[in-house]
């Protein structure tokens, strides 16, 4: 078995043709390690970008890479075929990268450029190595740990690496991958590239605006008084606007009015429910009318 981390780097490009932005790749870094973590080979490729030729300045100053850099180099097709090469044999090699946002990037650009066909050639077993340095670690699935505050985490100092260029993120994240390795969580970890692999990643999270939408779970609508735990009644219709429900209600008995807002985020395998009740002050109702 051998381990390939990859790390990308892309340009947000504007394209006509889908009449949005594109996260257009115009590097690629890799580094191949063996069973024991040692790396035997790297990869390093700029891509000619086609979607549009300028870098952004953003993406210049956090990269290094100039227009030149990336003017006569190999368009996307060809290093994609190269990197392909480069990995070899599918059945032993497991990809991983920091976070699936480069596979992320990667599906689209295998979209773009390989008439809309998602899939990425060179990858069947993948592992996003920051989740799973972060369970390694005991880190708290909410905030997503960066590659370099990982390195100071094990005591790596990161400035040996350059940062933001894809093949020293890439080396400098087979040292924490190395570091947390384990043989059973790992095997654990390990997707298979299949078709729901691709339909998860393509899945685009959205917030449910339509109160017949079945989605919805109408239960949510009502608000139990914070002082007496009855029943509120409601006062308004429930109205959408930035992206949540909301609605007014009162505890008669309590002379208490709330807000209520709901919202309902659609993610691929869950929907998820952010329901808050504020109290409404007195003097907020006095100024009003
Ligand atoms: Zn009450």
């Amino acid at each position: 078995m051998q381990y390939i981390i990859l790390d990308l780097e892309w340009n947000t490009a504007y394209s006509n043709l889908l009449g949005h932005f594109v996260n257009e790749i115009i590097e690629f870094g890799a580094v191949k390690l063996n069973k024991n973590f040692e790396i035997t080979e790297d990869f390093s490729s700029f891509v000619k970008p086609q979607i549009e030729k300028k870098l952004r300045n953003r993406v210049k100053n956090l990269t290094n890479i100039s227009n030149a850099d990336v003017a006569d180099a190999e368009p996307f097709e060809v290093v994609c075929k190269d990197f392909t090469d480069w990995v070899g044999d599918l059945e032993n090699t497991v990809l991983l990268s920091w976070g699936d946002m480069d596979i992320r990037v990667l599906i689209d650009n295998c979209k773009y450029f390989f008439a809309d066909n998602p899939h990425i050639p060179f990858v069947k077993y993948y592992v996003d190595l920051q989740a799973y340095f972060m369970a390694e670690s005991d880190l708290s699935k909410g905030q997503q740990i960066s590659l370099a505050n990982a390195a100071s985490l094990i005591n790596v100092n990161p400035e040996e690496f350059s940062l933001h260029r894809a093949l020293d993120d890439s080396e400098l994240a087979s040292v924490c991958f190395k570091r947390v390795y384990k043989k059973d969580t790992f095997e654990k970890a390990i997707v298979t590239c299949d078709d729901e692999f691709y339909t998860r990643l393509l899945f685009k999270p959205y917030i449910v605006s339509d109160i017949n939408d079945k989605l919805i779970d109408k239960t949510q609508f009502c608000c139990k008084c914070i002082e007496c735990g009855e029943m509120a009644d409601q006062l308004t219709d429930w109205k959408f606007s930035n992206s949540s429900f909301h609605a007014n209600f009162i505890c008669r008995d309590c002379n208490k009015r709330y807000r209520v807002n709901v919202q309902f985020k659609k993610n691929y395998s869950q929907l998820n429910i952010k329901k808050n009740v504020i109290v409404i002050k007195k003097e907020k109702e006095n100024a009003r009318s």
